[in-house]
């Protein structure tokens, strides 16, 4: 199984930053998705960044890196997670809201299934924390028609992890705890999926 771990954005993406600038979505997003391909590697596990580059890699682009894995190795042999952090306004102040998400396209696919075992990791990495979910169509993850989800062959899941604009969710997701829970959430839910 290849394991595409994207990280959302680039260093010239304009705002998509906590309101005092200290978090920067960009590097928080590739700190995050570095450490989990590297315990996955650590594991013995194939998996690789999406995007190594520093700067922001279009949609489309991202979507052709994963269609072409795809294509060589088959799209139930491919699984994609893009990592986010949540912004409830522009970066214009903070905000009282809080939460850890996954997003999967419409419809019920193979993505659904990894979802659904990323939150119960989650369930066992934030004990206190919320998890937002969406039930209405029996499982836990919020549905979207975001790109990376929508023009990708292989199961894809997208993650956001608390909110940059919320104070409480800002310290957690600088501070190590919250690091390592994050990681390990992902870390978990993929091992679950590949029945490991
Ligand atoms: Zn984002």
């Amino acid at each position: 199984m290849k394991i595409l771990i994207d990280n959302g954005h680039g260093i010239e993406t304009p705002g998509k930053r906590s309101p005092d600038g200290v978090l920067r979505e960009y590097a928080w997003n590739r700190l995050i998705a570095a450490r989990i391909v590297d315990r996955l590697l650590s594991l013995g596990l194939d998996a690789e960044l999406l995007v190594p580059e520093e700067r922001d890699i279009s949609l489309p682009e991202r979507c052709r890196r994963v269609n072409a894995w795809c294509r060589r190795l088959g799209k139930d042999n491919v699984i994609v997670i893009s990592i986010h952090a949540n912004a409830a306004g522009h970066g214009d102040r903070w905000y009282d809201v809080t939460g850890w998400c996954a997003y999967t396209s419409r419809g019920n696919t193979r993505a659904d299934a990894l979802a659904t075992c990323l939150y119960q990791a989650a369930q066992a990495t934030l004990p206190g924390k919320r998890l937002r979910t969406d039930y209405t169509d029996g499982d836990p993850d919020m549905e979207a028609d975001f790109y990376i989800l929508r023009h990708t062959t292989a199961p894809a899941v997208l993650t956001e992890n608390f909110f940059m604009d919320s104070h409480p969710d800002c310290t957690f997701l600088l501070s190590e705890e919250g690091q390592q829970a994050i990681v390990n959430l992902h870390v978990d839910g993929i091992l679950q999926y590949l029945q490991i």
